[in-house]
């Protein structure tokens, strides 16, 4: 049986591969699966099996209108030695939790997971459909987003990519990433604004019925590689599948035994994929919701008031430095009892005053998320007392979740086994991680600290950070928020 989707704001459905072609519901709604499908193969198999093989039985089960021939293509082509390990998400077990490894990817943070595979769905997808259209993907990132979908639709066939992210709201090693991207059909563009603006505004464009008209015209049509893209959620509930077979193959838990997850949290993309996991059946106890100062979802999860009307913070954990986490839209759709009138005025309060109140029929399926937040110097504190204790290095997104993850085992005392996401490598944010470690270090050079961290932890320096050290400058464009439009069309030639 076909599973279908719908959005979040109307009763406007499509099929998976139609979804995926269309990023945002043509309401302004995301698009969900009308039913959360079983898991159909045992513990017992599942810890046998390659990661590969796990994204299949995953995906299969979501993307029912996908071959089997199709899909598996896709995954091949995802998949690959891009990833400097076969394991593609190893599980490190340090200091009393499993990290999970996300970022062993071409851009060497957890988004890799999901923009490896996208442009294949995506292509795919358009080919099921009889689009004829060049496919315009057109991007807003807070930092990874935007090198990992640069990564990963460089030089695809029938695509093109305009990426915008905030100057000066980025670290310097993923500037540099961006910047340096080759690819005939890529495009970068930093604004004058921050990460919140650049996303509105991708969104107004998106919206933007003329210029669709228009772009029709000329051969071209947009599409979204954020993660409100379903074919960006649906790869990544695959990785808390495949780390639960692991903990089973490895002995750490007995069959059906519930783990905790922990996920530094931005957009809620990668949290709710766990929900969604979860709801397939996989035994996850606590989804532990991890911020950073912009800890918009803690006070959410405290208050059931959702607020964003507060002071944008700039921390060393950029990728999650967000005030509107565009994917808890799922999750209050389906608390609202799947019900797309009630979510759509809560969005609209949203978009109107800044904030919505949830109900308390509402809250009380929040049970299972836990919400906490870890402060600058908690972040620090923790990547120096885990380096100390175990000599493994964590970056500072993974920091926040690992200093949310003691909040929580102190207040609670549950054992739990539990999985943290890790979802950058350190060297992606070697400063800060090198300083966090010691304040010294900061009088070294960009490059000086990587050859550091690489020593003091033992580990080699990925690709990833060795292609940029001499890179050539590709994309020097800045422009306002206001004239994001007329960028995208200077470079579509429209
Ligand atoms: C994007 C990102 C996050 C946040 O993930 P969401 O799915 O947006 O919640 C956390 N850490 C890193 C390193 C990221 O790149």
């Amino acid at each position: 049986m076909e599973l279908m989707y719908k959005s979040t704001r109307s009763n406007e459905t499509a099929t998976a591969s139609q979804a995926i072609l269309k990023g945002l519901a043509s309401d302004g709604g995301l698009f969900v699966p009308t039913q959360i499908p079983k898991l159909s193969v045992s513990v017992e198999e599942l810890s046998k099996m390659t990661y590969q093989e796990t994204a299949y039985a995953v995906m299969k089960e979501f993307l029912t209108d996908f071959t089997e021939e199709e899909l598996k293509a896709c995954i091949e082509k995802a998949y690959d030695s891009k990833f400097d390990t076969e394991e593609i998400a190893p599980l490190v077990k340090a200091d009393g939790a499993y990290y999970l490894e996300l970022f062993h990817g071409a851009t060497i943070a957890f988004k890799d997971m999901a923009l490896s595979i996208l442009p294949h769905l995506l292509t795919t997808s358009a080919k099921k459909n009889n689009v004829k259209n060049e496919i315009v993907i057109l991007t807003a990132t807070s930092g990874d987003t935007g090198k990992a979908a640069l990564a990963g639709f460089a030089d695809v066939p029938g695509t093109r990519i305009v990426v915008f992210y905030p100057k000066g709201g980025v670290s310097p090693i993923q500037e540099k990433q961006m910047v340096t991207q080759k690819g005939e059909n890529t495009f970068v563009v930093g604004i004058k604004g921050n990460f919140d603006e650049a996303q509105s505004g991708v969104k107004a464009i998106f919206g933007n019925k003329e210029l669709e008209k228009e772009m029709d015209a000329a051969g071209f049509q947009f599409s979204s590689a954020n993660s409100i893209n379903i074919g960006r959620l649906v790869p990544q509930v695959c990785y808390y599948v495949y780390a639960y077979g692991k903990l089973y193959a490895e002995g750490e838990i007995k069959e059906g035994e519930k783990i905790n997850v922990v996920v530094p949290t931005g957009n809620f993309g990668n949290i709710l994929a766990a929900y969604y996991a979860k709801n397939m059946g996989l035994p996850i106890a606590k989804l532990i919701c991890a911020s950073n100062d912009n800890k918009v979802l803690y006070d959410f999860f405290a208050t059931g008031t959702y607020d964003k009307n507060r002071d944008f913070m700039l921390t060393s954990s950029p990728s999650m430095d967000i005030l509107i986490s565009s994917n808890l839209e799922r999750l209050i759709y389906k608390i609202a009892g799947e019900d797309d009138k009630k979510n759509k005025e809560l969005m609209t309060l949203l978009s109107d005053t800044g904030r919505y109140d949830i109900t308390e029929d509402m809250r009380a399926c929040l049970k299972d998320f836990y919400g906490n937040y870890s402060t600058e110097a908690e972040t620090a504190a923790v990547i120096k007392s885990i380096y100390d204790k175990t000599g493994y290095i964590i970056d500072t997104h993974t920091a926040v979740a690992a200093e949310v993850y003691k909040k929580y085992a102190a207040e609670t005392h549950d054992e739990t086994k539990s999985v943290i996401a890790s979802t950058a490598s350190p060297f992606k944010f070697t400063r800060s991680v090198m300083n966090a470690i010691d304040s010294s270090y900061d009088a070294m050079g960009d490059f000086e600290l990587v050859d550091e961290l690489s020593k003091i932890g033992n580990v080699k320096v990925p690709n990833a950070i060795e292609e940029i050290r001499n890179a050539n400058i590709l994309h020097d464009t800045v422009c306002e928020v206001r004239e994001m439009e007329s960028t995208v069309r200077k470079f579509l030639g429209i």
